[in-house]
């Protein structure tokens, strides 16, 4: 059924192209193993203004999904069809439990279990071939001698060093990573469990254990374990490990048996004289776990992953290009590592554009060819609007004072023009709610909310009104 949108007639077969295009595009991000385990089975629901219905046959993946890809389903709607403001996750066609518990949740897995089993529960090391199931786990590229070492990141990639050398040394265990996304959390690890596989293959006779999993994978496994009453077994798999590597401990947050389980486990290793490894995006004492957790995860060594400096960045990337056999000017490279500066794999991924396109079109990089290659990666990083700019351009459209976006006045003059700021600093920055209220006279997310909601139920009444924000957006766009 077609149905109207911002003037656009959208009919069903277009959505549901951009749908299996989503599809696509998430599980070429995320792998099959992730896919299959938790974004398979969402069913796209139906289209309605500019809100989005997709469902999850239990609350247990509804969450799940949600936290973990929620705002990627959002941008990736949005870059399809742009009149799309929210997606909205919900629980259908299957039973949803309220209670949470390990047996609600075993049940919630059995009801959310695709025909086939998710692949990592035939994985191999149920049949204790260890080594093969760490290996397919490990990403080759990610070794110490793949790590480009700078002042933002050389302590952690000393300990990381360190504990690939001598596992279980004093005062490095646990071994607790942390920083922001793409800055090399993932690649140490790896590093470490290579250099260990490594050793182990010119080793003795008893070669060490090395489990490295994802935080998800870890709940996933447990879960799976209660469903199969074979969590003895699971325990005793974790506990006969030398060294353990959980990766993005902050997934661990809010599942309470799992944490418990996970307690025990790191208790029991630390104890044992076993080296532990976890990564997470907060320090431990930023984690939203239990108190007593923390101060574990806490006790052993914990470095930083600092934000890239120019001079990082710029020898990530070349080292990169040479790796790649592809000569890419100098003065590519140093614009790259100007402009991109969010985090590593953005910086990859730039390069590994460049260079593909390259190859591909037999073309030479150069700055000209940059240009055009990134030319929407680059824009998006250029689109760095702050909310001072945005408010002094909204006041001065409307003629109000700038004191007045963060006024308690309520009079009609500066309340709209205000709600019309607040809805471009959220659909121009990446600010949150309630760090955009506090910019607005401390005003509660929900103020935030409704002055969204209310500009776009405006711009879609009254066409006037809709030109005048478009055109503040370009104008601050450009
Ligand atoms: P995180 O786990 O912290 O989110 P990753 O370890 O996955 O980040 O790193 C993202 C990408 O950036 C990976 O491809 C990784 O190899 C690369 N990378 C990050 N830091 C470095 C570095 N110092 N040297 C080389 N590559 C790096
Ligand atoms: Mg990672």
């Amino acid at each position: 059924m077609p149905t109207t949108e911002g003037g656009e007639i959208v009919d069903s077969t277009q959505t549901a192209a951009q749908w299996a295009r989503i599809r696509g595009r998430l599980h070429s991000e995320v792998g099959d193993v992730e896919y299959r385990t938790w974004l398979r089975q969402m069913t796209f629901v139906g289209l309605e203004g500019e809100e989005v219905t997709v469902h999850l046959p239990t609350r247990f993946l509804r969450d799940w999904v949600s936290a973990r890809y929620g705002s990627r389903l959002n941008a990736l709607w949005q870059s399809e069809n742009p009149a799309i403001r929210r997606v909205d996750l919900r629980v259908g066609g299957a039973m949803a439990p309220i209670v949470s518990g390990s047996v609600v949740l075993a049940a919630e897995l059995a009801a959310a279990e695709p025909e086939a089993p998710p692949a990592d529960l035939t994985a191999p090391e149920d049949r204790a071939d260890a080594k093969t199931d760490l290996a397919a786990a490990l990403d080759p590229r990610f070794t110490f001698d793949g790590f480009v070492v700078g002042k933002p990141n050389e302590f952690a990639y000393a300990c990381a060093r360190r504990v690939a050398e001598q596992p279980s040394a004093h005062g490095f265990n646990p071994l607790f990573l942390y920083g922001g996304v793409g800055l090399g959390k993932t690649h140490l690890m790896h590093a470490i469990a290579w250099e260990l596989t490594k050793r182990n293959e010119t080793a003795g006779p008893v070669p060490l254990v090395v489990t490295y999993m994802s935080a998800e994978k870890f709940m996933y496994r447990f879960i799976a374990a209660i469903r199969s009453h074979s969590t003895m077994e699971f325990k005793e798999q974790l506990r006969n490990v030398d060294v353990l590597m959980i990766d993005d401990l902050q997934f661990l947050i809010g599942k309470d048996n799992t944490q418990e389980e996970f307690f025990h486990t790191f208790n029991y290793l630390v104890e044992a004289g076993k080296q532990i490894v976890v990564s997470s995006d907060k320090s431990p004492s930023d984690l939203d776990l239990e108190d007593r957790l923390k101060t574990r995860l806490g006790c052993g060594m914990v470095a930083d992953l600092h934000t890239t400096t120019y001079e990082l960045r710029l020898s990530i990337l070349e080292t990169k290009a040479a790796r790649a056999g592809v000569p890419v000017p100098t003065k590519v490279l140093e614009y790259l590592a100007h402009k991109i500066t969010s985090n590593v794999r953005e910086l990859e991924g730039a390069l590994n554009r460049l260079i593909a396109h390259a190859n591909l079109f037999g073309r030479a990089v150069t700055l000209e060819a940059t240009h055009e290659v990134l030319h929407d990666l680059l824009k998006a990083h250029d689109r760095r609007i702050s909310i001072d700019e945005i408010q002094k351009k909204v006041a001065e459209h409307y003629g109000i004072r700038l004191t007045d976006m963060s006024s308690a006045r309520r009079a009609r003059q500066v309340a709209r023009p205000r709600q019309v700021a607040m809805y471009l600093a959220k659909q121009l920055t990446s600010r949150s709610l309630p760090e955009i209220g506090k910019r607005f006279g401390n005003r509660d997310h929900t103020t935030v909310m409704h002055a969204v909601a209310r500009v776009n139920e405006l711009m879609e009444r009254d066409g006037t009104f809709a030109e005048d924000v478009e055109l503040l957006r370009r104008l601050l766009e450009s």
